[in-house]
């Protein structure tokens, strides 16, 4: 294992004609919400389980009102700056993703801010994981239907592309460029899972890993 390769830009991915597999990390390969609640705790605010987002629901501890969107972001920034190495990885994540990585090509494609994420490809290598990793901003269509052209242009049209990630923008987003992809809804908080709203198109809607592996190695195996 050559342990997670940080890629500039998607542009520097190299398909090798296996069944691609794109994967968000928070909250799909470690978990997010936990730690970010026990994180903004320690500054004295709540994240309150109320709606499926971040903005919106972090109040003062002993106030009900949703603190500036502003200040939200900054405790995210602040959470990844301190915290990104020490995120748990979601039950049965690592070992997932090692048996499909037998068969799929597998590449993650996580939101991190970029100053992390050297280190996040570090942390990720520690915890055994041997893949290419890509540092994206924003929406994720783009870039699931460059790396998805990209596997198809070695491995042909009918390949099959998988993509996993907790945010219904992100599924809906590339849902729209590219053909035949199967959406994976995946959100390993319970009570974020149970809130997550429905995406239109979804494939495979759940918060199990050995799900996800039966699912995938019956399309690719
Ligand atoms: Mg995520």
């Amino acid at each position: 294992m050559s342990g997670v390769r940080l890629l500039g830009s998607v542009a520097d991915f190299r398909a090798d004609g296996r069944p691609l597999m794109v994967v968000d990390v928070d909250e799909v390969v470690l978990r997010f919400v936990a730690p970010l609640s026990a994180y903004v705790a320690r500054f004295g605010y709540r994240l309150e389980p109320r709606s499926f987002a971040i903005t919106g629901n972090v109040v003062r501890e002993g106030g009900g009102q949703a603190i500036a969107g502003e200040l939200v972001k900054e405790l995210i920034d602040c959470f990844f700056r301190d915290e990104v190495e020490n995120q748990p990885a979601v039950d049965g994540a690592l070992a997932a993703l090692a048996t499909l990585g037998a068969t799929c090509d597998i590449v993650l494609l996580t939101n991190v801010p970029a100053r992390q994420a050297e280190r996040r490809a570090a942390y990720l290598s520690r915890l055994g994981l041997g893949c290419p990793m890509i540092a994206n901003e924003g929406s994720k269509g783009g870039p699931i239907a460059a790396l998805a052209m990209a596997a198809r242009d070695v491995g042909g049209e009918a390949l099959e592309v998988v993509f996993v990630d907790d945010g219904p923008n992100h599924l809906a987003a590339a849902r729209g460029t590219v053909a035949r992809l199967r959406l994976v809804h995946f959100v390993a908080d319970p009570a974020w899972f149970a809130m997550a709203p429905q995406v239109g198109g979804t494939w495979l809607r759940t918060r199990d890993w050995a799900e996800v592996t039966r699912a995938v190695t019956a399309l690719a195996g």
